[in-house]
C-alpha cells in the first residue's frame, strides 16, 4: 500500500483519555481541566455580578471545545481576530461571533458576509472605506452584519481618534441597508500587561472616559451604542467597575500565560496558570546542563521564555531555546532532572503557543481527560 493509506505511518495522538500524565508524548499542550474550569465560572462570576456581558476572545484558545464552555456558562458568544479564525466555531454552533479588528479587501468581506448568513456577526470600522466595502459584500451576499466603530482609547493601534469621526462612521453604518451600527469598541491592549495595578488602572480609566465621550456625542446625534466592548484580562478589574463597558472581551484569563503571570493583581484577577507545555529530557551528556525537546517550535517566546513548573520551579531555569532545544540550568546545586523525565513548562505568551498545537490535552488528577482539537490553528486569514 501506499505509505499515506498504511496505518502504520499515521502520526499517533500524543495520548490517550485515561493515560497517567507521564504517559503523554512530547512536547505537548496540557491543560489543567480543574484550574480551566476554576478560571471560566471566576471570570463569569465576576461579569455577572457587574452586570456586564462577557465575550470572550477566543484567539487565546483557537479550539471550540472551550468556546462552548464558556458560551455554557453564559458568555454571549466568543471574540475572533480574523475571519477565518471565525470559521471553526461558527461550524461548532456558536452563534454570535464578534471580528475584533478590521478588514481591508472584498474577499475577506465576502466571507465574513457568507458567515453572516450562518451566525450573528460583527466587526469593527475606523474607515469609511471598510463601510462601503462591507456593505457591498452583504449586499451581495443578502446578508445583515452589525457594525462597530473602532475608537483608539490610548494603544495607537487601530480606531478612529475623534468623537466626530466615530459620529460620521456611525452615521454611515447606520445609513447602510445591510449594516447596523452596534456601538463602540474601546480596547486599549498596552494597558493589559503594565505589571503594577496603579498602572493599568491609570490607562483603563483614560480608556473608559474616551469612550464614555463619545457615546454621549453620538447620543447627542440620535445614535444610541447599545454595547460599548472592550477590555482585556489585565484590565477587567478596572472596566467592569468603569459603567462604561457593557462587554469585556478578555482571553487569557483561560490560561494565565507567564507574563500575565507576572503581573501584580487584586486577589480577585489573580487566574490559575492552566496551561503547560509537557516537555521530555532528551540529554544531560553536557553534564552541567538538561537538555528539553521544546525549544522555539514549540513555545513562543515574544513575552519571555518559559518558566519551569515541574520539578522545582524555584531551583531549575530555562535559560534558552533553540528551534528544538531547550537549556535548563540548575541555580543552587539543585539536581538537574534526569534522562527521560518530563518537565511541564509555563509558556511566557499562551495565545501564539496555541497556535503552535493540534490538540490541547486535558487532565485532570493526574490523569488524560480529553483531547480538543486547537481547530482554529493556524487560521490568521
Ligand atoms: N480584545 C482585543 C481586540 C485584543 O486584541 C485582545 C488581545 O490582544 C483581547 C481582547 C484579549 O486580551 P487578553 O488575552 O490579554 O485578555
Ligand atoms: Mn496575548
Amino acid at each position: 500500500t501506499f505509505a499515506s493509506q498504511d496505518p502504520q505511518f499515521a502520526l499517533p495522538a500524543p495520548a490517550q483519555p485515561g493515560q497517567a500524565l507521564s504517559q503523554v508524548d512530547t512536547p505537548s499542550l496540557l491543560l489543567d481541566l480543574a484550574a480551566f474550569e476554576r478560571n471560566l465560572d471566576r471570570m463569569q462570576g465576576r461579569a455577572d455580578a457587574a452586570g456586564v456581558k462577557l465575550r470572550p476572545h477566543a484567539k487565546a484558545h483557537k479550539t471550540p471545545d472551550i468556546a462552548l464552555a464558556q458560551v455554557a456558562r453564559g458568555a454571549v458568544g466568543v471574540c475572533c481576530q480574523k475571519v477565518s479564525e471565525a470559521l471553526p466555531f461558527v461550524r461548532a454552533g456558536i452563534a454570535d461571533i464578534h471580528i475584533s479588528n478590521e478588514i481591508a479587501t472584498p474577499a475577506k468581506a465576502a466571507l465574513l458576509a457568507a458567515l453572516a448568513r450562518r451566525a450573528s456577526m460583527s466587526v469593527c470600522v475606523d474607515d469609511a472605506r471598510q463601510v462601503a466595502m462591507l456593505e457591498d459584500a452583504c449586499r451581495a451576499a443578502d446578508a445583515r452584519l452589525t457594525v462597530f466603530v473602532e475608537i483608539d482609547v490610548g494603544q495607537g493601534r487601530c480606531g478612529v481618534k475623534n468623537a466626530e469621526s466615530a459620529l460620521r462612521l456611525a452615521e454611515a453604518i447606520a445609513g447602510s441597508s445591510h449594516l447596523r451600527f452596534g456601538g463602540l469598541q474601546a480596547y486599549h491592549g498596552g494597558a493589559q500587561h503594565r505589571r503594577t495595578r496603579e498602572e493599568r488602572r491609570v490607562a483603563a480609566a483614560r480608556a473608559a472616559e474616551s469612550a464614555a465621550q463619545t457615546v454621549v456625542r453620538l447620543d447627542a446625534a440620535g445614535i444610541a451604542c447599545a454595547t460599548v466592548t472592550g477590555g482585556g484580562t489585565g484590565s477587567v478589574e478596572f472596566d467592569l467597575a468603569s459603567g462604561v463597558y457593557t462587554e469585556i472581551q478578555p482571553g487569557s484569563y483561560v490560561f494565565m500565560d507567564g507574563d500575565y503571570g507576572r503581573n501584580e493583581w487584586d486577589a480577585a484577577s489573580r487566574f490559575e496558570h492552566s496551561l503547560f507545555i509537557a516537555s521530555t529530557v532528551m540529554s544531560v551528556a553536557s553534564g552541567t546542563r538538561a537538555v528539553l525537546d521544546a525549544g522555539l517550535k514549540s513555545m513562543a517566546v515574544d513575552s519571555g521564555l518559559p518558566t519551569i513548573w515541574q520539578p522545582s520551579p524555584q531551583a531549575l531555569r530555562y535559560v534558552a531555546a533553540n528551534d528544538e532545544h531547550g537549556i535548563v540550568e540548575a541555580t543552587d546545586g539543585t539536581a538537574l532532572p534526569g534522562l527521560g523525565a518530563q518537565v511541564l513548562l509555563v509558556p511566557g505568551h499562551c495565545d501564539p503557543t496555541l497556535n503552535l498545537y493540534d490538540e490541547i490535552v486535558g487532565f485532570r488528577d493526574g490523569r488524560v481527560e480529553c483531547l480538543w482539537p486547537v481547530a482554529a490553528r493556524g487560521l490568521s486569514r
